[in-house]
């Protein structure tokens, strides 16, 4: 039982792909190894590139192929988790229908596991950051979008179609009315929580804003260029229009967080991503999520920030693969 696993943990994005080895405890045993993923190139292409980050890593950890126990490598959806399959995500265009995990297990003979990038972040921060004493844990991930995971004692919520834990697409706004997201709806938490629709949502409110503003001082200064991480700072330093976005983006989180609580009724809710800083955001959602939500859990969930940052990828995936090696599941 104490024997040393090493796992590799390959995590792809559209832009680049991280691996690096994790050990029993969720330690990297080297600085991650990064390689862009050039998804243009071709499928054939990226999966070559998947197997050199993977050798990379292992030799990085200063260890060869015979020490690896297995391997996790986690994609953006869509997906088909339980086929192995990279469908046709958005992000890694023009790939279709990619067999990613075969592949893998067949190029180095080794147990390999699939999920889903927001999944394995999850699991990460669950194994190793933030949640690591609870029990079962949300986290939603604010950045370009809102990404999501949900663990319920040790148990990755996959979803029967790999659609289990896309909180971002909640509906927590009028499907008539609502700010439109990137899926097509409207109403949906990511087109109210994501950093982006935070930067959006600010423009518009600043066209017409008639007040003294640093942000609207800054924003002209700037040639309309905007960040969360501006608005952000700039609501800490008490500019009241960017501390009403700040204080609207934190109920529409603590709306999904209601949401969550009443679903799954989890120990802890994990905010993650550049916006999850500031203990004053933190403590506006749990504020806004004890208002809000069931009176009984509310009183006992706990409200965090993610530990592990954009490490949370590639731990959670080498994470999952031990989960699932030590579960059966491969
Ligand atoms: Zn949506």
């Amino acid at each position: 039982m104490a024997s040393a696993g090493h796992y590799v943990g390959l995590d792809v994005g559209g832009t680049t792909m991280k691996a690096a080895v994790v050990n029993d405890e969720g330690l990297p045993l080297s600085t991650p190894v990064v390689m862009a993923t050039e998804p243009e190139r071709g499928q054939d292409a990226g999966l070559e590139t998947m197997c050199e980050t993977i050798r990379r890593a292992v030799a990085a950890a200063k260890l060869t192929m015979t020490e690896i126990t297995a391997i996790g490598v986690a994609t953006p959806g869509l997906m088909d988790i339980k086929a192995g399959l990279i469908l046709d995500p958005p992000n890694l265009k023009p790939w279709k229908n990619v067999p990613v995990r075969d592949h893998i297990q067949k190029a180095f003979g080794l147990p390999t596991v699939y999920q889903n990038d927001a999944n394995a972040a999850t699991y990460g921060e669950y194994w190793v950051g933030a949640g690591r004493e609870a029990r079962s844990m949300v986290m939603f991930t604010l950045g370009t979008g809102v990404g999501g995971g949900i663990i319920l004692d040790d148990f990755i919520v996959e979803g029967e179609h790999s659609h289990g834990g896309e909180l971002g697409h909640m509906r927590i706004e009028s499907p008539a009315h609502g700010r439109l997201c990137g899926c097509g709806s409207r109403g949906c938490l990511e087109a109210y929580g994501s950093a982006s629709s935070v930067v959006r949502r600010t423009r518009e409110e600043l066209a017409t804003y008639r007040g003294p503003s640093k942000l609207k001082e800054y924003y002209t200064a700037n040639d309309d260029v905007l960040t969360a991480k501006v608005i952000f700072q700039l609501a800490s330093e008490g500019d009241a229009l960017a501390m009403e976005i700040v204080d609207d983006t934190a109920y529409y989180l603590a709306l999904g967080a209601c949401a969550l609580i009443a679903t799954v009724d989890p120990e802890m809710i994990v905010f993650g991503g550049g916006m999850a800083v500031a203990e004053s955001f933190r403590a506006k959602i749990h504020e806004y999520t004890t208002r809000f939500g069931l009176p009984h859990p509310v009183k006992k969930v706990k409200i965090a920030f993610a530990k592990l940052g954009s490490d949370a990828g590639f731990i959670g995936t080498g994470g999952a693969a031990r989960l699932a090696l030590r579960q059966g599941k491969v």
